[in-house]
């Protein structure tokens, strides 16, 4: 199990920003930039490379949270969106997540 799992599972404590049926969004607990956020599939899929077809639908789904979530907190004028796909990709946590920063 995923420490995102974890904190899905409220198994361990993280600050949430939004969840729902397939998707939850979480404070990084180590910020890069003024908004750091994590959208997190409830699926464990360990990077990008894992995902099948019957996936595409709930990637799909984290961009659109990623735009939700942005407008939400005004910073929807500008912020990077990014995967780290692997080890040497600087992923660190093996259960893919879409990292949305913004300074604004
Ligand atoms: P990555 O390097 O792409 O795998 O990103 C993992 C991210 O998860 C890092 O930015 C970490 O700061 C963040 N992180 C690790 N553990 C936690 C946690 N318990 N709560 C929130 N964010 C976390």
């Amino acid at each position: 199990m995923t420490i995102f799992t974890k904190i899905i599972n409220r198994e361990i404590p993280s600050e949430i920003i939004f969840e729902n049926e397939k998707v939850i969004v979480i404070k990084d607990i180590n910020p890069q930039a003024k908004t750091h956020l994590l959208i997190i599939p409830k699926k464990e899929i360990p990077t990008i490379n894992d995902i099948q077809e019957e996936d595409t639908e709930l990637i799909a789904e984290l961009f659109f949270v990623a735009k939700n979530v942005a407008k939400n907190l005004w910073v929807s004028d500008w912020y990077k969106l990014h995967f780290n796909v692997g080890e040497k990709g600087g992923q660190e946590v093996m259960h893919i997540h879409l990292h949305l920063l913004s300074n604004i």
